[in-house]
C-alpha cells in the first residue's frame, strides 16, 4: 500500500461548526492539538490529517463506507480504498490569511455548514468564495449538527444551503446531513468524497515543485551541538518527487544584507529524510503532506521562517519577484461581515494582501487601470506568469477577500 496520502481535502466553514469533530469523526484525531504534528515535524499550521478510506467487501454501499480495520456492521476485515490528507481550516475571520494559504494545497473541499444556525454564516461565504477565488472545483457541502435540529429546521437549512451555493463553485455539490459529534452519515460522506474528490493528475515527470507551509527546527533546547539535526520543512508537492539525497533550493530563501543593501539568497540543501503520511520514506510524489529534512542550519528553519516558500530542483524554481502586473477579476461584494458592501476598483498606492501558493505578502498598488494592476511587494515571491492569485483589502480592522489576479 502507499504511505503518502494522494490528495488534499480542505474542510472549510464558519467557526464552531463542526470541522474539527468531524475530522476527529473521520480519523480519530483531534487536529487541534498540536502536539503530534510538532513530534513528526510535519504537517501545517492549519490542522492536519490523514486518514485512510477503506470499504467492507460484505456489505452493501453506504454501510460499507468506513475508516475503520474492521465492518462495524459483519465483523470482516476492510480493504484499503484510498489515502487522503484533510487540512482543517481555521474558521475564524481574522485567519483568512492561513485559509488561503491551506486553500492552495486542496485539491477539494468540504464545506461544513451548522443546520442549527441560519445560513450563510459570515465565514461561511467568506470560505466558499476563497475557493471559488482560488479555483477549487471539487466540493462537497455537509450540512452538519443535524442531531440538534428538527426535520422542520434540517427542511429550512437545505433550502437556505441551496439557495446560497447558486452560481458558486458549490452550485452543484452534494449535500449530506451529517452528525460529526454522533458519527452520523460518516459511511454516505465518505462515498462522496469517493465520487466527487477526485485524485488530481499531476505531472510526475517534471522537476519536483513543493509549496512550503511550514518549517520547523525539530532538536531540543539544549540538545548538544554533535547531535543537532538540520532544517525541517513541510508543506506539500504540486509536481515531480523528491527522494532522499536530492539537492534542493529553497526560494525566495531569506533576506541578506548586502553592503547595506537589503538582498534575498535562496538556501541550497541536501534531502536527508523524508516523510510522507506519517512514515519514514525514500521517495515522496504529489499528494499529501510531506516532512522534508535537510542539512540546513535549524536556525534559518525555526518557527516557520520559511513558509511560503517554494521549494525543489535547484535551477528549476521560478524567478524572484519583488513587483508584477496582474489582470484582476473582483467579486461583487465585500464578503464576511455581517453586512456586505459594494467591491470598489483598486486604487492606486492602496495595499492589497496578496496569497500566491502558500504566500501571503502585502503588495502597494504602483498603477491601476481597469482591471491591469500593479504591485510593488512587501515580501518577494518566488512565482510565475499565469499564476492565480488571490486578493484582499483592508476593509474596517481586517483583510477582506475582494477578488483574484492573474500574474502577467
Ligand atoms: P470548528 O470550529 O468548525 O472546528 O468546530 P468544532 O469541531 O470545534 O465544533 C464546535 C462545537 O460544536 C463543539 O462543541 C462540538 O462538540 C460541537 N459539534 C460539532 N459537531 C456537532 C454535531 O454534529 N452535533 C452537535 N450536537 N454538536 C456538534
Ligand atoms: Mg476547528
Amino acid at each position: 500500500m502507499k504511505v503518502q496520502s494522494e490528495v488534499n481535502i480542505g474542510l472549510v466553514g464558519h467557526v464552531d461548526h463542526g470541522k474539527t469533530t468531524l475530522t476527529k469523526a473521520l480519523s480519530g484525531i483531534w487536529t487541534d492539538t498540536h502536539s503530534e504534528e510538532t513530534k513528526r515535524g510535519i504537517s501545517i499550521r492549519l490542522g492536519y490529517a490523514d486518514i485512510t478510506f477503506r470499504r467492507c467487501m460484505e456489505c452493501p454501499e453506504p454501510q460499507c463506507y468506513t475508516t475503520a480495520l474492521v465492518c462495524e456492521h459483519c465483523g470482516s476485515e476492510t480493504q484499503t480504498l484510498r489515502k487522503v490528507s484533510f487540512v482543517d481550516s481555521p474558521g475564524h475571520e481574522t485567519l483568512m490569511a492561513t485559509m488561503l494559504s491551506g486553500a492552495a494545497i486542496m485539491d477539494g473541499a468540504v464545506l461544513v455548514i451548522a443546520a442549527n444556525e441560519p445560513c450563510p454564516q459570515p465565514q461561511t461565504k467568506e470560505h466558499l468564495m476563497a475557493l471559488d477565488v482560488i479555483g477549487v472545483k471539487d466540493v462537497i457541502v455537509v450540512q452538519n449538527k443535524i442531531d440538534i435540529v428538527s426535520k422542520e429546521r434540517a427542511l429550512e437549512s437545505y433550502q437556505e444551503i441551496k439557495e446560497f451555493v447558486k452560481g458558486t463553485c458549490a452550485e452543484d455539490a452534494p449535500i449530506i446531513p451529517v452528525s460529526a459529534q454522533q458519527g452520523a452519515n460518516i459511511d454516505i460522506l465518505i462515498e462522496s468524497i469517493q465520487h466527487i474528490i477526485r485524485t488530481p493528475r499531476r505531472s510526475l515527470r517534471k522537476a519536483p515543485r513543493m509549496y512550503v507551509a511550514r518549517s520547523f527546527d525539530i532538536n531540543r533546547p539544549g540538545c548538544s551541538p554533535d547531535k543537532i539535526q538540520g532544517g525541517v520543512i513541510g508543506g506539500s508537492l504540486i509536481q515531480g518527487k523528491l527522494h532522499i539525497g536530492d539537492e534542493i533550493e529553497v526560494k525566495p530563501g531569506i533576506q541578506i544584507k548586502n553592503k547595506g543593501k537589503v538582498e534575498w539568497m535562496s538556501l541550497h540543501s541536501e534531502v536527508i529524510g523524508l516523510n510522507g503520511g506519517g512514515e519514514t520514506v525514500d521517495e515522496v510524489g504529489p499528494g499529501g503532506l510531506i516532512g522534508v529534512a535537510t542539512r540546513l542550519d535549524p536556525a534559518l528553519t525555526k518557527a516557520d521562517s520559511l513558509s511560503g516558500s517554494v521549494a525543489g530542483k535547484p535551477g528549476t524554481l521560478p524567478d524572484i519577484m519583488h513587483q508584477f502586473t496582474m489582470k484582476t477579476h473582483l467579486l461583487d461584494r465585500v464578503v464576511g461581515t455581517k453586512e456586505e458592501r459594494k467591491v470598489d476598483p483598486i486604487r492606486s498606492s492602496e495595499p492589497l494582501m496578496i496569497n500566491i501558493g502558500t504566500t501571503t505578502t502585502i503588495g502597494v498598488v504602483t498603477s491601476a487601470r481597469k482591471n491591469e494592476v500593479e504591485v510593488k511587494l512587501k515580501l518577494p515571491v518566488c512565482a510565475e506568469s499565469g499564476q492565480r492569485v488571490a486578493l484582499s483589502r483592508r476593509v474596517g480592522a481586517r483583510w477582506r477577500l475582494i477578488g483574484y489576479g492573474i500574474i502577467r
